[in-house]
């Protein structure tokens, strides 16, 4: 990592002044930031040419004097000729952090991209390099942050003293502060009018159970890509204390939680079965009842083949608060990384998303139903028996022309397609690449762009 040619602080302005000389464009820029804080912001311009009228500032309609740095925090000169000249002089002379626009070898200081959540400030710089990435930054930022959080951040300052006189533990205490901001009922009281209220009953809550009731969040994580997370799971997982996730989640989804959370693998992979549902069940109830933030993480979608019926029966047993938080489930990734519609006008009015494991298990009944259906297929957790799956379908009826098309790692960079019919899958004993695969089955596969895909056969369906 590279050092800081500037150092990051929050400097205080209160009671003092901003001045900016200049009357145009980037002198306005400049004022709308500094409107943001409590400062007197004065513009100094013989003559406007941008329009201030919306802004609480002082305007000084003449050229700049000596006096005028009086009382000044700091100086932005946001015009060039004499009157940005003196400026800058004085400035100097006096010591005053001074901000030229555009001319960074002049600036003792830079200008960040400003999160507002006051009291709450979030400021990304590049050292005035790149303010296009700064902004770019701030924007994604801006869209995990509740727009609540600043007022939530004030009660939460406004609560110190009784806090500390009521919760004596610092684990304990930081527990009550993170459930108060990331708390929807606390944020909804507080749009109402009502969040001191809310929070009070929190804090009793906390103070007499020492860190309040325990939730499991089940969340989706996708199909294994950081960005395809929804923001609400993105969030969940800063917030949690533990996280228990699958062996199919990868470690970059992982260590997206909060870094000293807790991190629990119950790694089901196939074969292995290090944990069994009993245990997890278990685990997550136990966790949940020490008054944990349990996210239970899952990948795809929780409540697609995610045993996520048994874990909340257990949880709703035990009288554990629990939420659920939709993902990408694998069929829909692998759907969109082949641009497959999945249901088509006139092709397909329907998708089925099932299970291809128990392919010679008497047990699975639904092979006749899934061959006659005429609607795609997504099947999951067919992939070492892919040739089994489509001799099934073949023996219910299903027509040997029909076009699969199977990704491995659906939705991550790593993906592979292969494309063929479902005759072409049964008498072929493919070498798929490594990872989970889904298999798409169904005459709208056609209309995928497959064009990258290795050929299960001569009689691919591949349009070019
Ligand atoms: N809840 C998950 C499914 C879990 S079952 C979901 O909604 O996606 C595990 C099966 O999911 C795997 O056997 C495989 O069929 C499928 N799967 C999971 N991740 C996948 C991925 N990235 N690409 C393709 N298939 C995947």
């Amino acid at each position: 990592m590279g050092h800081l040619n500037t150092f990051p602080l929050s400097f205080k302005v209160q009671g003092r002044r901003i001045v900016i000389i200049g009357g145009a464009e980037e002198a306005l820029n400049k004022a709308r930031l500094a409107v943001k804080t409590t400062a007197q912001v004065v513009i100094i311009a013989p003559h406007l040419e941008a329009d201030f009228s919306a802004l609480p500032v002082e305007l000084v309609l003449r050229h700049f004097q000596a006096s005028d740095l009086d009382g000044a925090a700091l100086v932005f000169v946001a015009e060039e000729g004499p009157d940005a000249i003196a400026a800058q002089a004085e400035a100097r002379a006096r010591n005053i952090p001074l901000n030229v626009v555009d001319v960074p070898g002049q600036c003792d200081f830079y200008t960040p991209a400003i999160i507002d959540r006051a009291p709450l400030t979030i400021a990304v710089s590049s050292e005035g390099a790149a303010p296009v990435l700064a902004r770019l930054v701030r924007a994604r930022i801006e869209a995990v942050l509740s727009p609540q959080l600043g007022r939530l951040a004030s009660l939460a300052g406004s609560l110190r003293h009784r806090v500390e006189s009521l919760i004596e533990d610092g684990d304990a205490r930081r527990r009550f502060y993170q459930a108060l901001v990331t708390s929807p009922e606390v944020e909804r009281a507080e749009l109402a009018g009502s969040g001191e209220t809310a929070a009070w009953a929190l804090l009793a809550q906390h103070a007499q159970t020492g860190g309040g009731a325990g939730v499991v969040w089940l969340i989706g994580a996708g199909p294994g890509s950081e960005d395809l997370l929804t923001l609400r799971a993105q969030r969940l997982l800063q917030d949690a204390d533990v996280i228990v996730h699958d062996q199919l989640v990868p470690d970059v989804v992982v260590q997206m939680g909060r870094r000293d959370a807790e991190q629990i693998s119950v790694g089901k992979a196939k074969g292995h079965h290090s944990f069994s549902q009993a245990q997890i069940n278990t685990l997550l109830v136990r966790l949940a009842g020490e008054g944990k933030r349990v996210a239970r993480l899952k990948s795809g979608d929780p409540m697609v083949f995610g045993r996520a019926g048994e874990e909340i029966a257990a949880l709703r047993k035990a009288g554990i608060a629990y939420q659920v938080v939709p993902g990408v489930s694998a069929a829909l990734a692998a759907a969109a990384d082949t641009a497959t519609p999945v249901t088509l006008r006139k092709v397909s009015s329907g998708f089925i998303m099932a299970t291809a494991h128990g392919a010679e298990d008497t047990e699975l009944q639904h092979w006749a139903l899934l061959a006659g259906a005429g609607l795609t297929l997504g099947l999951y957790m067919g992939k070492s028996i892919a040739a089994d799956v489509a001799a099934r379908l073949l023996e219910h009826g299903a027509s040997a022309t029909l076009p699969v098309g199977i990704v491995v790692n659906a939705g991550r960079a790593n993906r592979s397609l292969y494309s063929g019919t479902l005759g072409a899958l049964a008498s072929n004993q493919l070498d798929f690449a490594d990872g989970p695969a889904v298999i798409l089955v169904g005459e709208a596969v056609a209309a995928g762009d497959w064009a990258d895909a290795a050929q299960m056969a001569a009689q691919s369906f591949k349009v070019a």
